[in-house]
């Protein structure tokens, strides 16, 4: 299955990635963990990224969307991947539907966790990453309202709306009925 999972900074969409990758055997591509990565590395790209996301801002389009397509590109994504913080506005997501257009593929859905707004940030906060303060978390929530909610009218029939406050496992099982596993 090919999935972009959507939902606002601490909706819990890794979590629920982790466990979805597994039952579903397709690989999380998280451009988060991505960016992460990069900047432990001390790669280029990391270098590029590290003062967008200290700062809770986008990362450029033409960085992130250079870094899925090669992502995309490996072996275990040839047949699904859940699509975990990629796209995150319109232009990402037309950039996406251009990257698959040239393999001939396109998705199978796309997964909207939807979570009140005092529950994501009680959740950001508890898990403490660096980018995780409340200066920063409130940009992020601003930016997912401005930019990235616009994706649910875009995505239309595509979206596979689920109730995601709950226990890991009760919202991992909601997910798989609705995805009709
Ligand atoms: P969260 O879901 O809690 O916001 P992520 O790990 O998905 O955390 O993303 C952390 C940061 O990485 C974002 O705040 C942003 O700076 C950067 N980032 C991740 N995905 C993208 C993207 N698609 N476009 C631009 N920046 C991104």
């Amino acid at each position: 299955m090919r999935l972009v999972l959507l939902g606002p900074p601490g909706a819990g969409k890794g979590t629920q990635a982790a466990i979805l990758s597994e039952k579903l055997g397709v690989p999380h591509i998280s451009t988060g963990d991505l960016f992460r990565k990069n900047i432990g590395e001390g790669t280029p790209l990391g270098v590029e990224a590290k003062g967008y996301i200290d700062a809770g801002k986008l990362v450029p389009t033409d960085v992130t969307a250079r870094m899925v397509e090669s992502r995309l590109a490996e072996d275990d994504a040839v047949d699904g991947f859940l699509l975990d913080g990629f796209p995150r506005t319109v232009e990402q997501a037309d950039l996406l539907t251009e990257i698959l257009r040239k393999k001939d593929v396109a998705l199978d859905g796309v997964v909207q966790f939807k979570v009140s707004e005092d529950v994501v940030v009680e959740r950001m906060l508890a898990r403490g990453r660096a980018d995780d303060n409340e200066d920063t978390i409130r940009t992020r929530m601003k930016v997912y309202r401005d930019e990235t909610a616009p994706l649910i009218d875009h995505y239309g029939d595509k979206i596979i709306a689920i109730e995601a406050e709950g226990s890991v496992e009760e919202i991992n099982e909601r997910t798989m009925t609705a995805l009709g596993k």
